[in-house]
């Protein structure tokens, strides 16, 4: 292919733009983040803030939070800051505490192409993949600009003259609703494949369009995600449903085949055949959720992206002969086993997404005490929340949940008498499902 001939390599150039071709004001940066930025200024050191919040700003948007960029080392920014600790190893870094908000300070990144050669370096290296695992190399603002990863988050706001800064034409795609990798994809892509993620979430967020050089490795290179720590997949997969974007983040995913490294038994499991609508309506009411200022619980998210391939799993047990409970504790353990190789999942929260999926069971189970024991259950609510969505999603026929509603809205007689009802009726026959058959590996 004729490719890297037609690829426009962007020239960098420093670009100030003055306060009056900009909106970013200071009334829109918090009280903590100012403070850092003139503490440092004033201690002589350059600081400026970064990333997202000047993102969010610049398009009109509140900041969830704040990051600084400066030229100080971790330890001059730590010896300046009672309230601050360092942290990170991959890459270090300063936090400074003030109650609730966390300012993020990172000193400048040094450009890679000086930072020596292959990884030997002890404060830069990389994997045989091209993976970056340490980036403790210090540079200049201009070097930081270029490591940092889309056009749009390598904006500096300077709060002593009030300009931005934009190195890698950062305004430029902002105005054109584009995201843009610095430097080369395929390289940046291959450094720290977590990048294409990031990517998706901020497609889905911002509403941006993928620039078509961006876009184009990111299917061929998605199985890059494999080699990240499940312990960072966890978070990001937490960031990717969490900003209020959820649904269009899934179809993004999809289409750019990185389901299948976040949720492996799940991308398999539709794949084949099993549906998806529950992870779709879970995340549509997730986004609802965050528009009202609600919060998601990690262990619901996850009861909902593993549905299908719990699903499957369970079924293909029965199938195999064994009876319905057995099969589900078995599949659980299956999915969960499967699952922590590519994403880790706190004990925290594998125990309570273990509950939604057994009290699947129980909540069809009402006579006598059953109905007051379940409804006591911790995780009753969030059970009651998931078995609405399966009725609404069509996967098991309406009703159950209904009666649950009243159940809760009713007073103590009110439940006597429905459980009284539901002695006389007959047991409803269960829907047999078809089994959905695993392609061959
Ligand atoms: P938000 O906080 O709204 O999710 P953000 O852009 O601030 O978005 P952070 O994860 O807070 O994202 O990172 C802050 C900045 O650090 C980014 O804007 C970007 O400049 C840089 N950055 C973060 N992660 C990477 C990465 N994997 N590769 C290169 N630069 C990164
Ligand atoms: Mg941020």
């Amino acid at each position: 292919m004729a490719g890297n001939e037609k690829k426009r390599t962007r020239t960098y150039q420093r670009r100030e733009i003055p306060r009056d071709q900009h909106n970013v004001s200071r009334s829109v940066i918090s009280e903590p983040a100012k403070k850092v930025l003139s503490r440092l200024n004033n201690a002589g050191y350059e600081a400026y803030l970064v990333g997202g919040s000047v993102r969010d700003i610049l398009l009109g948007g509140k900041p969830k939070d704040f990051d600084i960029a400066t030229n100080a080392t971790p330890e001059q920014v730590h010896d300046q800051f009672r309230n601050s600790r360092l942290i990170g190893r991959r890459f270090r870094i300063v936090h400074v505490v003030f109650g609730r908000e966390v300012i993020e300070v990172t000193t400048f990144r040094g450009n890679a192409a000086d930072a020596g050669d292959d990884g030997v370096d002890d404060d830069r290296r990389t994997s045989e993949h091209g993976l970056l695992l340490r980036d403790n190399v210090y540079g200049n603002q201009e070097e930081d600009a270029l490591r940092r990863d889309f056009t749009i988050n390598a904006l500096y706001y300077c709060i002593r003259d009030f300009t931005v800064i934009d190195f890698a034409g950062g305004m430029e795609d902002l105005l054109n609703r584009q995201l843009r990798l610095i430097g080369d994809p395929d390289t940046r892509y291959r450094e720290d494949p977590v990048r294409m993620l990031r990517a998706i979430r901020f497609a889905a967020k911002l509403g941006f369009d993928i620039e078509p050089e961006t876009e184009a490795p990111i299917r061929a290179l998605a199985p890059l995600l494999t080699h990240i720590p499940p312990a960072r997949l966890f978070d990001e997969v937490l960031k990717l449903f969490s900003a209020g974007h959820g649904e269009a983040t899934y179809d993004l995913l999809t289409h750019y085949n990185l389901l299948g490294p976040l949720f492996p038994e799940t991308a398999w499991a539709i794949q084949a055949g099993e549906p998806d609508e529950l992870i779709r309506q879970a995340l549509r009411n997730t986004d609802a959720r965050i528009a009202q200022g609600k919060s998601v619980t990690p262990y619901f998210l996850f009861a909902a992206m593993l549905w299908p391939a719990l699903q499957a799993e369970w079924h293909r047990r029965q199938d195999n002969g064994d009876p319905v409970q057995p099969a589900l504790h078995s599949a659980i353990g299956k999915v969960i086993g499967e699952q922590v190789q590519a994403t880790s999942i706190p004990k925290r929260f594998s125990g309570p997404m273990k509950e939604i999926w057994e009290l699947q069971m129980r909540l069809p189970r009402r006579q006598g005490k059953r109905a007051f024991a379940t409804m006591s259950h911790p995780r009753f609510r969030a059970a009651y929340d998931f078995l609405l969505i399966r009725e609404a999603t069509g996967e098991i026929e309406p009703g159950l949940g209904q009666w649950w509603t009243e159940f809760q809205n009713t007073d103590e007689r009110g439940q006597e008498r429905m459980l009284s009802e539901l002695s006389s009726d007959a047991p409803k026959k269960r829907r047999r499902r078809k089994p959905v058959k695993r392609p061959a590996p």
